[in-house]
């Protein structure tokens, strides 16, 4: 790129001097135009701006003193070099001149060849600084544009200057603002103030590149703006930051419009409570915290306007609108300050209460509320009297998540719906799991009782006496096809409620009779040598109980005397009149009957004596008691004369050590059975008992 042509301008009344200054410059390469006196030269120089004057001072018409100061007024005349050209020791004319606006001066007489180098240093200086004037007037006016508030911070020195627009944003243009960065940090709001000072704290020990924090700063008038604050730090070579400066743009509008949006995204548009976005998220914390504080509980109510559709229907939308906000308002008088009402649609709200104490509180809310609700209200002449069916959901360590709180409260609600108008229901946790998995082991035990899942174990009843087998014990197990094989205590609850216990329990009698009819044609067997089985109430009350039995014996041909079932006094005290009539009934076909579980829970020998009963099972908790439980073991031992003296035997169970075998022994026991002999066996590990016994000492 070829510059344009320099041009000067040489103002002097001296002739030879003028003559010689223009050859010079022209030979420089300079257009030159030359005045004679300081009017023409401010004329020259209005009409076309020279890169450079070389002005006399003393000249007709206006001196060089007066012609500088008008070029000075000339609309970019700033920047250009003025330079006198003056005598030696004229000292004082030089200073009026710099006072003047004059740029630079020559001495006469003028040394030419150092004239041309100076005359590149003025050109290049004045060039350097009418760019920079420039890009300070394009910056001003961005800044202006921008409508932006500048600020530059010394670091060193730790003083700032903040521009007109900066204080004018908070109304500090009428006041004196001092160049102390606390101008600034003091009027930040003090919930901002943190992140600011960490953010600055970042960028000036260089972990990041620029700085950009929203903030808010409170004006004169006591309202807070938000403000966008950027800046930039400029370091030393040590890369120690010295000078920061940077520009704030007030985003109030931004951030109001951004809140908007958020709330209107967040809140039901007719009552302007929180919608379910917001609802769900504050539920999901709240479960968050309940995860960590296993003090803190927390409720959801679920809450439904009922007959809100006949309402809407019947009367129209505008109305149904206007119950919906009374109730919305009369729900939120009655609550604190830090729960939380939302709408999640319709006529559906749901309410989130923080540290309840327990069910009655929120019970004594509900009241309130449903109370507050039901206030008569008119709408358009209309009489209403509406109502709410609310439902619970208790914070549990079940919940992970707020769908299923939510869920779980809805579905307590529609209970209380079905109750009528103005009820409600808390959920319970237990019993749905409960339901759930009744429902699902019923299925499950009926393809397992279908398809020969179940099947029968053995447990050696032994004589403490001779030390052999004088009978078993069966004890039901499920061989489930994914969970292994299941105990009595993993079913039998189901199978109860579920009343499959008594299909159940038919299988276990037929079973057992044939298995024992198997044994006594394999081998050889005592005549009293049995077979016990359990039953529970359900299947004791089954008018077709005693029936069954008689089946079971005449279809496996086998000898009653073969067969004992084991009953537990609850069996017995749920109808004691018609149990025993049943138990003679049983006694009658010559089956044997043992009291179960005696001594696990509230055991009675009330009217023993008047029943047909032959022997009694003494818990294993009671044989586990230590020693020292002295006086335990002088009432036992009282039981057992006393039932001895009843002529009924007895079976001590759940003997696993020696000590416990020695107590049965002390107490006179007949009989043992537990794991200290053997566990319950399958059935084929029975007939070696049988013929060879066991090495059973019980020392
Ligand atoms: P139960 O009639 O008192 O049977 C004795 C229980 O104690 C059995 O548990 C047996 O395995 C266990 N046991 C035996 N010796 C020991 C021992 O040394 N230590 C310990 N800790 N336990 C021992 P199981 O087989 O789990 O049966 C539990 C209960 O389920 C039975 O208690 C009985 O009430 C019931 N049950 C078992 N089979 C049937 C059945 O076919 N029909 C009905 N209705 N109930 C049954
Ligand atoms: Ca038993
Ligand atoms: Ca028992």
């Amino acid at each position: 790129m070829t510059l344009p042509t320099p041009t000067a301008l040489v103002a002097d009344d001296d002739e030879t001097l003028r003559i010689l200054l223009c050859q010079a410059l022209a030979n420089w390469g300079f257009d030159v135009m030359a005045a004679r006196d300081g009017r023409e030269a401010q004329e020259l120089a209005g009409k076309r701006l020279p890169d450079v004057i070389f002005m006399d001072l003393m000249m007709p018409v206006l001196d060089g003193y007066q012609a500088s100061r008008a070029i000075r007024q000339l609309s970019d005349g700033l920047d250009i070099p003025i330079i006198v050209v003056t005598g030696h020791e004229d000292l004082e004319s030089i200073e009026t001149a710099y006072e003047a606006g004059v740029t630079d001066f020559i001495t006469k007489p003028i040394n030419w060849a150092l004239l041309k180098h100076r005359l590149q240093f003025v050109l290049r200086a004045s060039r350097v600084r009418r760019e920079l004037r420039a890009s300070e007037q394009r910056y001003a006016l961005a800044a202006q544009g921008a409508n932006d508030g500048l600020w530059d911070w010394d670091l060193v020195h730790s003083n700032m200057h903040y521009s007109l627009r900066w204080k004018q944003m908070l109304g500090l243009e009428n006041q004196a603002v001092s160049e102390d960065p606390s101008e600034w940090f003091r009027r930040v709001h003090p919930d901002d103030l943190p992140r600011l000072q960490n953010e600055l704290e970042i960028h000036l020990s260089g972990q990041s590149g620029h700085f950009e924090n929203e903030h808010r700063m409170i004006a004169t008038d006591g309202s807070y703006h938000w403000m966008l604050c950027r800046g930039l730090a400029v370091r030393d070579d040590c890369g120690q930051p010295v000078r920061m400066a940077g520009s704030n743009s007030d985003i109030t509008r931004r951030k109001a419009a951004e809140a908007q949006l958020a709330h209107d995204a967040s809140h039901d548009a007719l009552t302007g409570l929180p919608n379910r976005m917001l609802f769900t998220d504050r539920l999901q914390h709240a479960i968050g915290m309940a995860q960590r504080r296993p003090d803190y509980a927390f409720a959801v109510l679920f809450m439904d306007i009922d007959r809100f559709k006949v309402i809407n229907d019947s009367l129209g939308h505008r109305i149904g609108d206007q119950v919906i906000l009374v109730v919305a308002a009369r729900i939120s008088a009655c609550t604190r300050d830090n729960a939380t009402l939302a709408r999640l649609g319709g006529d559906e709200f749901t309410l989130l209460i923080h540290d309840i104490g327990g069910p009655e509180l929120v019970t004594e809310l509900i009241d309130r509320i449903q109370n507050a609700v039901a206030e008569p209200l008119r709408v358009d002449s209309h009489d209403l009297r509406p109502s709410l069916s609310i439902g619970v959901a208790f914070s549990s360590d079940n919940y992970q998540s707020a769908d299923e709180m939510l869920r779980d409260s809805d579905t307590a609600m529609y209970r209380a719906k079905k109750m009528g108008k103005g009820h409600f229901a808390f959920f319970d946790g237990e019993m749905h799991m409960q339901a759930l998995n009744t429902l699902l082991i019923e299925a499950e035990l009926r393809t397992g009782l279908a398809t020969g899942q179940f099947i029968l174990r053995y447990q050696p009843i032994v004589c403490m006496g001779s030390l052999r087998t004088v009978g078993v014990e069966a004890l039901l197990r499920w061989q489930h096809p994914q969970r292994g094989e299941l105990v009595p205590a993993d079913f039998l609850s189901s199978a109860e409620d579920s009343g499959l216990i008594v299909p159940l329990g038919r299988w276990v009698l037929r079973e057992a009779c044939r298995q024992m009819k198997a044994w006594e044609q394999a081998v050889e067997l005592a005549d009293d040598w049995f077979v016990s089985i359990n039953c529970s109430s359900r299947e004791f009350a089954q008018p077709s109980f005693v029936s069954d039995l008689e089946k079971s014996l005449a279809e496996s041909r086998l000898s009653a005397a073969r067969l004992r079932i084991e009953i537990t006094e609850q069996v017995i005290a749920a109808n004691r009149r018609l149990a025993e009539a049943k138990l003679r009934e049983i006694r009658g076909l010559g089956i044997r009957i043992g009291i179960d579980d005696f001594g696990s829970a509230s055991s009675t020998l009330n009217g023993l004596e008047n029943l047909p009963i032959d022997y009694l099972k003494i818990d294993r908790s009671f044989l586990h008691a230590p020693d020292r439980a002295h006086d335990r073991f002088e009432l036992m031992k009282a039981v057992v004369d006393l039932v001895h003296k009843l002529e009924m035997s007895v079976v001590g169970e759940g003997n696993e050590t020696g000590d416990e075998v020695a107590r049965l022994k002390r107490l006179s026991c007949e009989f043992g059975q537990g794991n200290y002999f053997l566990e319950a066996v399958r059935a084929e590990e029975v007939i070696p008992l049988i013929l060879h016994g066991s090495g059973w000492t019980g020392d």
